[in-house]
């Protein structure tokens, strides 16, 4: 197999989390879509394509640890009229009428809106959590084949529930089987065993679904895991001291498993994804807008968080940056914070290579511009007003760099140059997720 060989040259990389985190007027070279050579010199050998950079930025392409794609026509939707008061009437009202609603067609256009949002911001990784009720097969399939079209990585998992009945259960739990089935040997897909929450799942449910699990080579759940202070009282009410001793009571917990934000979790819980190796993710933003409080900074750290946006928004620099800002508002001048620039560039890193690599025994390394990286590049035109220096780079990142990226690299093809997609229509997807937000929002209002 020929294998094309891409030389970029003027261009300052930053590996927000690496020593060191710049190197300036650098050379990648890139053969196929792997990142073969970072260096100050040019490199020897013949190049097929030498992309001249004139002096632009680039960062890793980002990852986003925890998303809903499914939910990128809601951005702009008129709310309901009687004011959600807590967690559970924000679901029941918004979210669950929300995913009901949504059809093959609507299901699509939220893929392709959220997925080109996504690459414009520079995200290139996705780790989705998908529901769509009313739309169950095929749904991951689709959305494989969508982030394919653009070139992402996406990871894949449908919330299994009961809230729907037993048909739609036993659907959406075979939708994953299915997907963990078709795709654990494609390198830049990731299928997961979604489950929504252990508050809308019986023991029978989470019966079933390790009964399924134990059936396939290799698994790992992506579940939102005490949230709400609600979800940690109905484990009690079930017989459980929390939620995550409950889904360690089903063997639901391994190390290749994500545990969406954790607000509530105890000590004790968290020596148990310790104990497990599992993967936790945090998301300030949704956090915030859903006032169910904030995960303490310590847990943060001891777990070695990842960041995700939990469907408020794609781009990772803005999450990072809201994150601080959110959290520096609970704190007096001099008390430490969270370290956002480590979890989006270094955790994020590291969760995403690990689940990538996965179980079909190829190593896939996602998210920084080193050699034996994937060549997923976000590249900024960017004039600092100080010098990028390894102390300045996390105010250049989150202050600097908060616009969109004017070219977007993923697996060693351009698919943004000058802000403009490449391989397919912005205006098309524009147009028609118009026209399926219409038809969404009359169908559930
Ligand atoms: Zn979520």
């Amino acid at each position: 197999m020929i294998v094309k060989k891409t030389l970029l040259k003027n261009l300052h990389v930053i590996n927000p989390c690496a020593d060191p985190a710049l190197l300036e007027n650098a050379y990648v070279a890139i053969a196929g879509d792997t990142i073969e050579s970072v260096s100050s010199s040019e490199p020897s050998g013949e190049f097929d394509v030498v992309h001249d950079l004139c002096g632009k930025t680039a960062l890793p392409g980002m990852i986003n640890a925890h998303h809903h794609l499914y939910s990128a026509l809601a951005v702009g939707m008129p709310l309901p009229k009687n004011n959600p008061r807590n967690f559970n009437e924000i679901l029941e009202q918004v979210w669950w009428e929300m995913d009901l609603a949504l059809d093959r067609d609507s299901t699509q256009a939220c893929f392709e809106a959220g997925l080109v949002d996504s690459l414009k911001a520079g995200t290139t990784t996705i780790i989705d959590h998908h529901c769509s009720p009313s739309y169950i097969e095929g749904s991951l399939s689709l959305l494989a084949e969508t982030s394919e079209k653009l070139g992402l990585n996406i990871s894949t998992a449908f919330e299994i529930s009961d809230r729907n009945g037993q048909e739609i259960f036993e659907a959406s739990l075979q939708e994953n089987i299915a997907a963990i089935s078709k795709f654990s040997a494609t390198q830049y897909v990731h299928p997961m065993l979604g489950l929504h929450a252990s508050f809308t799942l019986s023991d029978a449910s989470l019966r079933k679904i390790r009964d399924a699990a134990g059936k396939l080579d290799s698994w790992g759940i992506h579940a939102h895991v005490s949230e709400d202070k609600a979800d940690e009282a109905d484990a009690l009410n079930k017989g459980y001291n929390s939620v995550l001793e409950r889904l360690e009571e089903f063997d639901l917990l391994n190390e290749n498993g994500l545990i969406i934000h954790g607000l509530h979790i105890k000590d004790s819980d968290l020596e148990l994804i310790q104990k497990h190796g599992s993967q936790f993710v945090h998301n300030p933003s949704s956090n915030a807008n859903n006032r169910v409080g904030m995960t303490p900074n310590q847990n943060l750290n001891k777990l070695k968080s990842g960041l995700g946006t939990d469907g408020m928004q794609s781009n990772m620099l803005r999450e990072g940056k809201e994150g601080m800002l959110i959290r520096s508002s609970h704190l007096e001048g001099g008390e430490d914070s969270v370290d956002y620039m480590q979890l989006l560039f270094k955790n994020n890193a590291e969760i995403a290579s690990k689940l990538f690599s996965g179980s079909h025994g190829s190593s896939r390394k996602l998210g920084y511009i080193l050699p034996k990286y994937q060549a997923d590049l976000a590249i900024f035109d960017y004039l600092p007003r100080t010098p990028i220096s390894e102390s300045t780079i996390f105010g250049n990142i989150f202050f600097g760099l908060s616009g969109l990226p004017c070219d977007v690299m993923t697996r060693g093809e351009f698919r943004i140059r000058d802000y403009q997609l490449l391989d397919v229509s912005e205006q098309e997807i524009k147009a028609n997720a118009v026209e399926q937000a219409k038809k969404l929002w009359s169908n559930f209002n």
